[in-house]
């Protein structure tokens, strides 16, 4: 009897032992992961050399204004460094996955840099700014435009994806933003709605693997209207396609809770106030 219980309690307790152990950090993670902290995905388009705008025009902001999706290289400017001033954290679409996975955590809010449709301005204005400060950014382009007049050629867009920060990190990807930024129809109209989205999806994806080397793994659905957002069949497909998350453009905040898969984003416009509110934003999201 005396042997048994002397063999039993050092077992029993080097089990309360690992238990204590594998409970606290089992807690800890999950204080670690279950993150207060806030993210925002920040949509920008066009950027333009402040002494090339026609300022008239430029105040113009309803829909079809010539500006509507531009921000001057002065306010993107003060966007950055408001960013950096309030010490956001700026990450990529793919720490945003490795959070979600909690492979990764938060140490304050975050903000995500995007870009849509692969105008030349981003490579030119913006791209040296974003080096400047190290800032994370992806761009999504719209890959048949690539190399036209106005557009990105794959060798920027090269030069970008291979660039490396001072820590030897890249700091750029490119995602795609479709083939052809092609407004589907909607769905139960259009028996080729799978045929035209996978054809979308997927040659975009090549086009980006073949000149970058690197398979894009997020989207960003074309158009204000969102094509497809939201709609299970169209989420399987870009699934099956091997894409890991989908922007949209709903003007709110992401956590780690979000859908991956329908990420709302803020677009920074030519008439959204300088500098970007980001913090205004994190409010009226909260408050919702
Ligand atoms: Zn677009």
């Amino acid at each position: 009897m005396k042997r048994t219980l002397l063999i039993i309690f050092p077992v029993i307790l080097l089990m309360g032992v690992l238990l204590t152990i594998f409970t606290e950090k089992h807690i800890s993670s999950d204080k670690d992961y279950a993150s207060d902290k806030k993210i925002i995905i920040l949509m920008y388009h066009n950027l333009i050399k402040d002494n090339e705008v026609d300022e008239d025009k430029f105040k113009l902001g309803y829909e079809g204004a010539p500006y509507l999706y531009t921000r001057k290289e002065s306010q993107f400017l003060n966007d950055m460094k408001h960013i950096k001033n309030q010490n956001y954290q700026v990450i990529s679409l793919y720490d945003f996955l490795e959070i979600k996975n909690k492979k990764m955590s938060l140490s304050r809010d975050a903000v995500i840099i995007t870009f849509d449709d692969g105008g030349r301005s981003q490579y030119d204005i913006a791209f040296p700014i974003l080096k400047k400060h190290g800032f994370k950014a992806t761009f999504f382009v719209i890959t048949n435009r690539s190399g036209e007049d106005g557009f990105m050629g794959w060798e920027e867009l090269r030069e970008m994806a291979e660039y490396k920060d001072e820590n030897n990190k890249s700091l750029f990807d490119i995602e795609s933003h479709s083939h052809t930024h092609l407004p589907l129809p909607p769905k139960d109209e259009m028996g080729k709605w799978k045929e035209a989205v996978l054809f979308e999806l997927q040659t975009s994806q090549n086009l980006i693997k073949k000149e970058i080397g690197k398979i894009p793994r997020f989207l960003a659905l074309p158009g204000a209207g969102n094509w497809g957002r939201g709609d299970e069949d169209f989420i399987e497909l870009a699934k099956e396609s091997g894409y890991f998350g989908i922007r949209m453009w709903l003007r709110k905040t992401v956590n780690i809770s979000s859908d991956i898969y329908q990420m709302s984003s803020y677009p920074v416009l030519n008439k959204t106030a300088v500098p970007v509110p980001i913090e205004e934003w994190f409010k009226e999201n909260h408050e919702k």
